[in-house]
């Protein structure tokens, strides 16, 4: 086996540690100039540049001897914890919440710069972590499951692996006065620990922007329903399902009537406002399972599988109804607008263009007979 003195690990394990710290805050510097940032991200970067900056220390610690007075063992760990908790906690605009926080950590570092020898450095870190790192760990965990995003989970597990091991420091440093594996397990639990965040840190990153980026592709970032790459996406599903348990697959055209008018008498930001109330109401009729989309610039489509066309038709009528009854409020004026709407329904093997066709007839067909109405197609034939 090949010999190697074991500071040269040491020394390994502060380049790792210094260089992939460096690297995380340059991908949170360059993160921070795009136009999505990351809530949170400021405090991360805080959490980074510090431990950057402990990082280095121990390694010159290590490297020359206790150098530095100004940062005794254990306070570089507790001002790295703090940002750390206040960044999982999302306060970053809650200043109150943060110096408040920050006062309670005025208690660990005051005992730690009057803690006498190791014994009482391992006590007074291994209370503070039992008392703070949980509050992390549930912290992440239900953000992780909140938002589903194993980043968050792999910064929970970060705190999880903190809140076994300063137990067991306190155990072997008392029970066994072994000292020295105390301080290896401490050394082994905070570096792990910290590994985990950054990994995590950038996982949590990635998976928002993905999300981010999927959202901008299939919904329309006017009204958040679905685009018409959102609503070809998801079809698959809705029609198979249809054609297995043979039932009906409605679908309702919905077009704003005379909104020209509105673009040209109050402009294009109160048309915007229109267009996001009239997408609302179409949302809160929906059930889950079924699809809202705007397809055209007011036009909008709503899916409704698996319903009887009179249940269809009621739903459409619900719909026009509340348009017409509910006034859009601006502080200028209030407007009313009506919308008019075209049904068809089919079963079995559906082409859904023919069936959108279909139901953009019978919205031309409403057009026509003066608006603010609803014209149904009876069951569509596909063969
Ligand atoms: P009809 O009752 O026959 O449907 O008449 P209309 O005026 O609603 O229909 P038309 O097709 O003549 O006009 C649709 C208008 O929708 C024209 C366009 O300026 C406007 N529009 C399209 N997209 C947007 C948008 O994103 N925002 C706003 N404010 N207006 C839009
Ligand atoms: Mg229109
Ligand atoms: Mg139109």
């Amino acid at each position: 086996m090949l010999e190697t003195d074991f500071h040269t690990y040491i020394y390994a394990l502060h380049a790792v540690l210094i260089t992939s710290t460096a690297s995380i805050l340059l991908v949170i510097f360059s993160l921070q100039n795009r136009e999505l940032p990351v809530a949170s991200i400021r405090l991360f970067k805080l959490f980074f540049l510090f431990a950057i900056i402990s990082w280095t220390l121990l390694a010159a610690r290590d490297l020359y001897g206790p150098t530095h007075k100004f940062l005794p063992p254990g306070t570089g760990y507790i001002i790295s914890s703090f940002l750390l908790l206040i960044a999982v906690k999302q306060c970053s605009d809650d200043l109150k919440k943060i110096a408040f926080i920050a006062g309670l950590h005025i208690i660990p570092i005051y005992a730690i710069f009057h803690a006498e020898g190791a014994f009482q450095h391992i006590l007074v870190g291994s209370i503070y972590a039992l008392f703070v790192y949980p509050i992390i760990f549930y912290a992440s965990l239900k953000r992780a499951i909140k938002l589903k995003n194993i980043g968050s989970g792999l910064i929970a597990l970060s705190a999880l692996v903190i809140v076994i091991t300063a137990p067991i420091q306190l155990y072997l440093a008392y029970e066994f006065n072994s000292l020295r594996t105390a301080y290896t397990i401490a050394f082994t639990a905070t570096t792990t620990s910290f590994i985990l965040v950054s990994i995590g840190f950038l996982t949590s990153i990635l998976i928002h922007d993905h999300r981010q980026l999927l959202d901008l592709a299939l919904n329309d970032p006017l009204t958040g329903v679905l685009n018409r790459r959102g609503l070809t996406k998801a079809l698959p599903i809705i029609l198979s399902t249809t054609e297995v348990q043979q039932t009906l697959l409605n679908v309702i055209s919905v077009d704003i009537d005379y909104f020209k008018q509105v673009n040209d008498s109050y402009g294009h930001k109160v048309g915007d406002a229109v267009l996001i109330e009239v997408a609302k109401v179409l949302q809160e009729t929906s059930r889950q399972g079924d699809l809202v989309a705007r397809i055209g610039g007011e036009e909008f489509v709503l899916i409704l599988p698996s319903l009887t066309l009179d249940v269809t038709k009621d739903i459409a009528e619900r719909i026009r109804h509340k348009i017409e009854s509910t006034p859009i409020q601006f502080p200028e004026c209030d407007i009313q607008v009506t919308a008019s709407f075209g049904i068809a329904s089919a079963s079995g093997r559906i082409n859904f263009d023919t069936l959108l066709k279909e139901a953009d007839k019978m919205l031309y067909q409403a057009k026509n007979n003066g608006r603010n109405c609803i014209c149904c197609q009876e069951n569509l034939d596909m063969a």
